[in-house]
């Protein structure tokens, strides 16, 4: 999640009409804008101006690889998910861009979604898709998914709390991409996990420390 950027609709305009909202829900969108450069600055410049007001749309936050950027209140309502749903819950857009890495955007997201539960006190159950409001196919991705994302948020009863390097050496990565190798640990070492991500088919538990590491049980023991 990183810091939280706001970046507000203005007050003057339509599509933030200023209802008071007490959230019960989060709603979870995608942008489904595969272009390059639809970014959440892209997005929060977007839904400041006259299309947004047209369509009659807003939502709270837009999560990319990089950056979290605040689009409205958490006790304002947004125009993201039919009458109920905007009635009730905060709206979260998770961009899809080519050029950004959904692994990355997707725990970025989950940290924000954690981050709200706790400070609005949202239980997971609470924590819905667009499609639970309006029928549409949204979050598309997530869709496909949406059980293990439901489980991570809740911290999960799979989610090791520490995992132990049993392995002489192991990589750790920089960034959820098995590519991204950052530094060597060795054997007997032991991380507190923050949160579990699939990359190409296989488990990756991000660290306490912002760094990640295999969830494979050949290398690593899990510590519940
Ligand atoms: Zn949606």
């Amino acid at each position: 999640m990183g810091t939280i950027k706001q970046d507000l609709i203005p007050s003057t305009n339509s599509n933030r009409p200023g209802t008071p909202l007490t959230p019960t829900h989060i709603t979870v969108h995608e942008t489904a804008n595969t272009s390059i450069g639809a970014n959440a600055a892209m997005h929060a410049a977007y839904v400041k101006g006259q299309d947004a007001q047209n369509r009659q749309v807003s939502w709270h936050y837009t999560v990319d690889d990089r950056e979290t950027i605040q689009h409205l209140p958490t006790n304002e309502v947004g125009w993201h998910a039919g009458r109920a749903g905007n009635a009730a819950s905060i709206g979260i857009e998770l961009c899809v861009n080519r050029d950004g890495n959904f692994a990355q955007t997707r725990a970025s997201a989950v940290a924000l979604i954690q981050h709200l539960m706790s400070e609005l006190g949202i239980g997971v159950a609470n924590v819905v898709t667009h499609q639970h409001w309006t029928g549409k196919n949204c979050p598309a991705n997530l869709l496909n998914d949406w059980a293990r994302f439901k489980e991570e948020l809740s911290g999960g009863s799979n989610l090791p709390r520490r995992v132990r390097v049993i392995s002489s050496q192991l990589w750790v990565y920089n960034r959820p991409d098995w590519n991204a190798r950052y530094t060597i640990v060795n054997q007997g070492e032991v991380f507190t996990v923050d949160s579990a991500l699939t990359v190409n088919g296989s488990t990756m538990y991000r660290l306490r420390s912002g760094l990640y590491i295999t969830g494979n049980t050949q290398f690593v023991e899990l510590l519940y």
